[in-house]
């Protein structure tokens, strides 16, 4: 045990070395515009919870009154008997959100991702991925076994290329008598996790339907967010029906927890039958799922409306002051819209530690983003703006800015 205990020891000093080294921080009140931290209140510049959903009283007493009827526990997976009143009234609630036929929720979006990759493509396909896709999707792409190849970020013309490799070996393999036609999944974010900027999402639909390609978005930062009906940015740039897969998650703007799929019935059914992480998992809990629920209402209300322009007035309000000096991220050039995730490039993981130290002795809670989570020496203050928080909140956050970073009003 020892030789065990000390091996793990050193590999940990490794990580502190290199300014990788991470520990959790416990935070002792809901999640809001502050945070509780050691005893003192925080101003919590870093949570997804966009609009300010997750602590809302009837998202709360969603979860309340289903706990009540439900109980704690789910008891079983959802092909068992874990399929409870509140997972079947969300998906429905989430198919006529996105205006699709189907949907289907996880315990998370990382288990809905490799749950739905893992379903639809195996060693006979390829898997293409934006550089810049979450570590789910990598992750995802390398257990289904498909041939995995990666285009630079938003990179159209890599893509093509990529396409068009991929159409010739699917041609030689399918000389041989093969099972089933091989395939290529096209996947990529619409909003990027930790540059905020966006996927060309109309030309990558034309390109993957030239290729005959199917697309898979990831829309965990801009459901609720962008869109006539807030269903996200494929709805806002009118491709949403041109999307094979279109997923999410439920632990972001709206304000609970797990993972979801929508797209035609067929592919929902598909994911029922094939999705490890589906039929090999406990349902989640009656209370997630109506919490869930509530949220999605949420978003469609008026209500829902009046966050999320609150969002973008704090949005403007704070990318007026930093987004000049912050452009230097190279790749965040392409900002087509504004996105609730304000990046500020630093580069050096212990010089972004540092940044991030200094800010919360100011009262900020801003993280420093490191490597694996970005490539290393791109490590950044990853910003998150919400609905929650107030103009004088945000005024304090560009003064703490302006002495630690030297960027803002003043500078
Ligand atoms: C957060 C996130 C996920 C994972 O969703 P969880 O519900 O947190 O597991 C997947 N993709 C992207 C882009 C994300 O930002």
């Amino acid at each position: 045990m020892n030789v065990f205990h000390e091996e793990l020891l050193s590999r940990l000093g490794e990580l502190r070395e290199q300014g990788l080294y991470r520990e959790l921080r416990r935070i002792d009140s809901p999640q809001g515009a502050a945070a509780q931290f050691e005893g003192r209140s925080l101003l919590n510049f870093s949570s997804n919870d966009y609009l300010g959903l997750a602590n809302e009283p009837s998202v709360r007493e969603a979860a309340i009154k289903a706990i009540e009827k439900y109980g704690a526990g789910s008891g079983a997976s959802r092909l068992v008997c874990g399929s409870l009143g509140p997972h079947m009234e969300l998906e429905e609630a989430l198919a006529e959100f996105k205006g699709t036929q189907a949907a289907l929720t996880f315990s998370s979006g990382y288990a809905a991702v490799i749950g739905t990759i893992g379903a639809l493509v195996d060693s006979n396909d390829v898997i293409v991925v934006d550089k810049l896709v979450h570590a789910c999707v990598v992750d995802a792409a390398r257990l289904s076994g498909a041939k995995l190849r990666v285009f630079g970020h938003n990179n159209l013309d890599d893509l093509e290329n990529i396409l068009q490799w991929a159409n010739r070996r699917h041609e030689e393999a399918s000389v041989q008598p093969s099972s089933r036609q091989p395939r290529t999944l096209v996947v990529t974010e619409s909003v990027f996790s930790m540059d905020g900027d966006q996927a060309p999402l109309r030309e990558l639909v034309e390109i993957k339907e030239r290729h005959g390609a199917w697309l898979m978005v990831d829309e965990a930062h801009s459901t609720g967010l962008y869109g006539p009906s807030r269903r996200g940015l494929a709805e806002e740039l009118g491709v949403s029906n041109r999307i094979e897969i279109q997923m999410g998650t439920l632990g972001k703007a709206f304000g609970a927890s797990g993972g979801y799929v929508c797209g035609h019935r067929a592919l929902i059914h598909l994911l029922i039958n094939r999705a490890r992480s589906f039929i090999f998992s406990t349902a989640p809990v009656p209370a997630a799922a109506a919490a869930a629920t509530a949220g999605v209402r949420f978003v469609q209300s008026a209500a829902g409306e009046e966050r999320r322009q609150t969002l973008w007035r704090n949005v403007a309000e704070i990318s007026k002051e930093l987004r000049p000096p912050v452009k230097f991220a190279g790749h965040t050039e392409r900002i087509t819209k504004p996105s609730a995730i304000i990046p500020i490039m630093i580069g050096a993981e212990g010089k972004a530690m540092e940044f991030a130290r200094q800010l919360l002795a100011q009262g900020v809670l801003i993280p420093a983003i490191r490597f694996p989570t970005v490539s290393r020496g791109q490590a950044r203050l990853r910003l998150t703006v919400s609905a929650a928080h107030t103009p004088s909140q945000i005024n304090q956050l560009l003064g703490v800015l302006h002495d630690v970073l030297h960027v803002g009003p003043q500078a």
